[in-house]
């Protein structure tokens, strides 16, 4: 993958505009240049410090009651769930639409969570996805595997991702009164959820209270390590089936460990499909399993996603050769390209998700749209 420096940038937007007479996307350098200074967030290094030292010597430590390990891993999957079905394919892309009651769920579950108020966390999901991989990406991978998966929450973010991320439309959930009230009290809240409340919970089956807090705080740390895999592991490992010109990959472990979430180069060229996948395995998506559950008792609605050909199509375009549709003989190909009009690459397709201004009616018209709510029916 070519890596462009701001310099570099700079010089290719001002070629490109020279040469069209238009005003090129403007898009951000691929890495810091060399003279950028670090700008180190103590508050959360040392936080990090502390959280993977009480996770050591929690494995000394280790709860005596089966409950503990059930309710734990209970509380897991709550949580996990909070941050694939509810933060990032809901609240980021809107995937799907979900009633009144799932949503309040999803957000109780995502303050659990411990991470960051959703509004936030949409905000830095939906720049990575329209900005990957350069300065406005706030987990960039071309700064390394440590920045993508942890080190970019241990400094301050590059101007470009203030200034860039200002461009990305927010105002769903800048109306949203429920988002700004779970903004306003996230600190406490999450503490109060994430932390106390469970601990409380494990000593009232009998568990000590340092087994009880020791035990949280390792599955809190054992969580926080598997959603960072999605920006880290599946930018790194696995194959690009639907496109190979990007970093994002399709990673069976990723997807194992993150509840669905690591089929990424899928992900990344389908931001607003609820699957996140093609794959009809419900072991490594259950977050699929998940949303198709409540979208059976009538709880979630407009569930989007990628029909067979439009696949094929950007298969046959830009993969890497790995998916089944690669191996198709060479006049197949060449006729599914042109049924579908797309012989020729678009310049961009760097969509957030369903409402990206960008996505037009012709990038829409062969999605599959499943359990069409009232108004999608008429
Ligand atoms: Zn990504
Ligand atoms: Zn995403």
């Amino acid at each position: 993958m070519e890596i462009i420096s701001e310099k570099d940038n700079q010089i290719k937007v001002e070629e490109k505009n020279g040469l069209n007479g238009l005003l090129a996307l403007e898009r951000p350098a691929a890495i810091p240049d060399p003279d950028y200074k670090i700008v180190l967030r103590w508050r959360n290094i040392i936080a990090f410090i502390i959280m993977h030292t009480f996770t050591i010597i929690s494995f000394f430590y280790l709860p005596k009651l089966w409950t503990t390990y059930v309710y734990q891993l209970l509380l897991a999957g709550g949580i996990g769930f909070g941050t694939t079905v509810g933060s990032h394919r809901l609240f980021t892309h809107k995937s799907y639409k979900a009633n009144t009651f799932l949503r309040y769920l999803l957000i109780y579950f995502q303050t659990m969570a411990g991470q960051e108020p959703i509004y936030r966390w949409v905000r830095d999901h939906r720049v990575h996805h329209k900005y990957t991989d350069t300065n406005a990406d706030p987990h960039n991978s071309n700064r390394g595997f440590f920045f993508a998966h942890m080190g970019w929450l241990c400094c301050k973010k590059h101007p470009d991702v203030v200034k860039f991320g200002n461009k990305i439309d927010m105002s769903d959930l800048a109306n949203d009164k429920v988002i700004q009230f779970q903004r306003k009290i996230y600190t406490l809240a999450s503490i109060l959820f994430s932390l106390v409340i469970p601990i409380i919970i494990t000593m009232s089956f009998g568990e000590d209270w340092w087994r009880a807090m020791n035990f949280n705080i390792l599955r809190y740390t054992i969580g926080l390590h598997f959603v960072w895999l999605v920006n880290s592991g599946a930018h790194y490992w696995g194959t690009r089936p639907y496109e190979k010109d990007i970093s994002a990959s399709d990673s069976l472990l990723v997807s194992w460990l993150a509840l669905g979430e690591g089929f990424h180069n899928y992900h990344h060229i389908f931001p607003w499909d609820y699957r996140t996948s093609e794959t009809k395995a419900y072991w490594f998506n259950l977050s699929t399993l998940f949303i198709d559950i409540f979208s059976k008792l009538g709880l979630a609605h407009d569930l989007k996603s990628a029909s067979d050909d439009m696949i094929r199509a950007r298969v046959l375009r830009s993969g890497d050769g790995s998916h089944k549709y690669s191996k198709m003989a060479k006049d197949d190909v060449e006729k599914v390209l042109d049924n579908n009009n797309l012989t020729t690459k678009k310049d961009h397709d760097w969509f957030w998700g369903w409402d990206d201004a960008e996505m037009t009616e012709d990038d829409k018209k062969d999605v599959v749209i499943s359990n069409p709510s009232e108004e999608e029916q008429h």
